[in-house]
């Protein structure tokens, strides 16, 4: 008799061992046509063909997904919880729209039990949708943070979030000062950074709703707790690119603003990038900071066209992953999400491949957190965080994908490339949290 909680999963399996980008296909896919994953407290414990796996684990008891596809969870590197009421808000570009729908819509954050209802709702459309980690902005309130590692401790996910900073641009009842966001920030880091699966980002909404000071006291904090996350917005809308620049004259641009203050590291996840210049992503590429592309988010709202060729050239590559950045990004979904990014690379007359964005929907997120140790991939001994993916979810997918296996890495790029463009909430048969089914 198995004393301990193992078990093992039956489907196709499809994950990233290297980066698409710099390594060839078909040395950074692993593809397994009919494979056993083996789950143990949680954690990947083996992966490989059933065929030779079988006897090893004749005990333990199967699930089998045939027809399907098991992926690792999908990883939104940038997405605001308390948006999520108002996703799909008219007509307005960055600055009009901070003001006229967000600002009135986080004040409601106030109220701890409200953020609580909101965080369960954005918790189970994240599922929903395959998303097993992502880097989250709360509101300025603590109580919203509160909320929401509450919400995912009891789902027992892997999530970074942090309270937004912001003490000047910015309504009163929203407003925050340089030294309550320092001190609040800490104590939130105390609370519950490493605790179970959460981890915690230092989140100065940007630049513009920041003093110096601010800033300041949130390079502090990092050099305080090395290990917790910077989370903010850069170089997303020429307006505010220009505002930056009239905020801050004696700075060498907006990304210089970030490092004067010490807040480009490692550690240090950007939103967005539109307008970075030559000197910038060469910038984020040496100090190995990330930058989180949304593409849904970029054209809703008209920012403009992320330079993905620039993010990930050979001589200066920088960590890259994608988010969805709802609510002024228009879908939860990470396939969406890569649809839309295939989108901008074309108007660039770019090509992204379907295995790249696979990967950036997962082991490149993972990459981007800094989390590939735990997440990403189905290397031996990382969380079992996985989704299982109906390549023939509706009618008009079941026509684009025959229900053949693919034999060649060109049929599998075609399914995978299809479940992308069609895929999106409808494909996610089931979503898999450190080996237990989601309900
Ligand atoms: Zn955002």
């Amino acid at each position: 008799m198995l004393t301990q909680p193992i078990k093992a999963f039956r489907c196709a399996f499809l994950d990233f061992v290297d980066d698409p980008f710099y390594v060839a296909e078909a040395e950074s896919i692993r593809y397994i046509a009919d494979g056993l994953l083996v789950v143990e407290n949680g954690k990947i414990k083996e992966l490989g063909h059933y065929q030779n796996l079988q006897d090893k684990y004749a005990e333990v008891p199967i699930i089998a997904y045939p027809g399907m596809l098991i992926m690792p969870g999908f990883i939104d590197t940038h997405i605001h919880f308390p948006q999520t009421e108002m996703i799909a808000a008219y007509g307005e570009q960055l600055l009009e729209w901070l003001n006229q729908y967000v600002f009135p819509t986080e004040a409601k954050f106030k109220d701890k039990a409200y953020a609580q209802k909101i965080a369960a709702i954005f918790l189970d459309e994240l599922i929903k949708n395959g998303t097993t980690t992502a880097l989250v902005f709360a509101t300025v309130h603590p109580q919203s943070v509160d909320a929401f590692f509450e919400e995912a401790s009891r789902r027992n996910l892997r999530m970074i979030a942090g309270k937004v900073m912001m003490d000047r641009n910015a309504p009163n009842n929203l407003s925050d000062t340089a030294e309550t966001a320092y001190q609040e920030s800490k104590q939130l880091i105390q609370k519950w950074h490493k605790k179970e699966r959460l981890l915690y980002a230092v989140t100065p909404r940007f630049a513009i709703t920041s003093t110096p000071e601010q800033l300041n006291l949130a390079g502090k904090l990092l050099a305080e707790f090395p290990d917790v996350y910077l989370h903010t917005h850069l170089s997303e809308n020429v307006n505010e690119v220009e505002w930056v620049k009239q905020l801050f004259p004696e700075s060498q641009g907006y990304l210089d603003v970030y490092d004067r203050t010490g807040l480009v590291g490692d550690r240090s996840v950007f939103a967005h990038g539109v307008q970075l210049t030559d000197a910038e992503f060469q910038r984020l590429s040496k100090a190995n900071s990330a930058i989180a592309f949304c593409p849904t988010s970029n054209l809703f709202l008209g920012s403009g066209l992320f330079k993905l060729n620039k993010a990930k050239c050979v001589e200066h590559p920088v960590k890259l992953g994608l988010g969805t950045d709802v609510g002024a990004g228009t879908s939860f979904s990470l396939l969406d999400t890569a649809t839309e990014a295939y989108k901008v690379a074309q108007l660039q007359n770019q090509k992204l491949s379907p295995f790249q964005a696979l990967f950036l929907a997962t082991l490149g997120g993972a990459k981007a957190l800094s989390l590939e140790d735990k997440i990403g991939n189905f290397d031996v001994g990382k969380e079992a965080d996985f989704v299982v993916l109906d390549l023939r979810a509706t009618p008009l997918m079941a026509l684009r994908n025959s229900a053949i296996t693919p034999t060649s890495l060109a049929e599998l790029a075609e399914q995978a490339f299809a479940l992308i463009v069609l895929g999106g909430d409808r494909a996610i048969h089931a979503t898999y949290i450190m080996g237990e089914a989601c309900e």
